[in-house]
């Protein structure tokens, strides 16, 4: 079977494992060195080079992966954000962004391109007219995320893809949420593949890293600036998500098939008013996520009728952990308005539909059916405290 065939759970098993040569040892040896032979090489090595036998390594596994020439590390979501941005604009460039993003990049752009002479516009919507709309004759980057946080919103790849040709303009995603097993925006002509492997790659919640996945000729333009920020990770942690992403397929497979019978359970409550999930038919993107998606995810969004209060329902949880980030094996809740979305306040979280009761539901592997039972006793305790409080 040629390299370009293998499966899923094959690339995330083997793709870019170095053979232990000395010990034939089953797994990738560690090299730790900061320092390599300058003398009769072909490759000067250091780790902020990005190009250890680790990082090299994992590079092949997350480019095979999305599907691209080229991988890269880096020490964060962020530094790989950041790195891909900045090496794609400068003084007097636009950038074109879609209106829902991580609040880091939303913060990365509006916090600090003024002082690069970098201009940018948010979109109005996800429509091809509210993209077209934004570009201007300085517009040298468009960026997605699909789905985005917190509402699942569904981000047209193909259309931003070609819509961008047109313009001789870059394309970036965000491709966290999704991962490499639900969606390959490379598929679908986008250039730039940005991740936060801190989630579903790394997916046990120990590890903060980043990945980008491009053409060669791109990645190296990437790579030029990478070296001079320094964004690089260390070897010991590249390995271990090289370890982590030896499940990843198995386990954001678990997570989709949780989270799609949870959804469905979910909207069908009295509690609960409304679910956000791209899998639901309900969901307004539902067709355009059955398009370019291969499995809908292990996120979601919903929101408690307005009788119960949020905070209270996740403190009554007990095997559901209510905590900041996402993707980890174990079930995680958090309600946006107190965390990833305080700062925007009341009224523009009003604008972007986010309820004060919306909670975001990163579905981990464990049971559905204990899942399904820590919420129903959540909410059971809850609204206790609420008919106690009303006596
Ligand atoms: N992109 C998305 C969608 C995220 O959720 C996050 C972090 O939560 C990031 C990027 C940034 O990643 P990191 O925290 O690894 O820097």
């Amino acid at each position: 079977m040629s390299k370009s065939h293998k499966g899923l759970n094959t690339i995330c098993t083997h793709t870019g494992e170095i053979k232990d040569e000395q010990f034939q040892g089953a797994v990738s040896p560690i090299y730790l060195s900061s320092s390599y032979a300058f003398m009769d090489v072909d490759v000067k090595r250091y780790p902020r080079y990005f190009n250890t036998p680790n990082q090299e390594g994992l590079s092949k596994k997350i480019a095979a992966l999305e599907k691209t020439e080229a991988g890269m590390i880096f020490g964060s979501g962020m530094a790989a954000v950041s790195t891909a941005l900045l090496a794609f604009l400068r003084s007097g460039d636009h950038v074109v962004l879609q209106e829902t993003l991580y609040g880091g990049t939303y913060n990365l752009v509006v916090e600090e391109f003024e002082k690069y002479g970098i201009t940018y516009s948010f979109t109005e919507d996800l429509s091809e007219a509210a993209f077209a709309k934004a570009i201007t004759p300085q517009t040298k980057v468009i960026y997605i995320e699909t789905p985005s946080n917190p509402l699942m919103k569904v981000t047209d790849m193909k259309m931003v893809a070609t819509l961008a040709k047109k313009h001789g303009i870059v394309t970036m995603i965000d491709n966290t949420f999704a991962s490499p097993v639900n969606q390959n925006p490379a598929d679908f002509g986008i250039d730039i593949i940005l991740h936060s492997a801190t989630k579903y790659m790394g997916g046990h919640s120990d590890i903060c890293a980043g990945a980008i996945a491009a053409s060669q000729e791109h990645m190296d333009r990437i790579w030029n600036l990478a070296k001079n920020l320094g964004g690089s990770l260390s070897d010991l942690t590249v390995w271990m998500l090289e370890r982590s992403m030896k499940t990843m397929a198995l386990r954001v497979k678990a997570q989709n098939r949780n989270a799609k019978k949870i959804a469905k359970w979910l909207d069908k409550k009295d509690e609960i008013s409304r679910v956000y999930y791209p899998g639901l038919k309900s969901h307004p993107d539902y067709k355009l996520a059955k398009e370019q998606m291969s499995g809908f995810g292990g996120m979601m969004s919903f929101e408690l009728v307005s009788h119960i209060d949020a905070e209270d329902f996740q403190k009554a949880l007990q095997l559901i952990k209510p905590s900041m980030s996402l993707a980890g094996v174990e079930s995680t809740m958090l309600c946006p308005a107190q965390t990833s979305h305080s700062l925007l306040g009341e009224e523009e979280r009003a604008k972007q539909g986010i309820a004060d009761g919306l909670i975001r539901f990163s579905v981990g592997i464990e049971e559905k059916a204990d899942l399904m039972e820590d919420i129903d006793q959540a909410l059971k305790a809850v609204l206790k405290k609420t008919v106690l409080v009303a006596d």
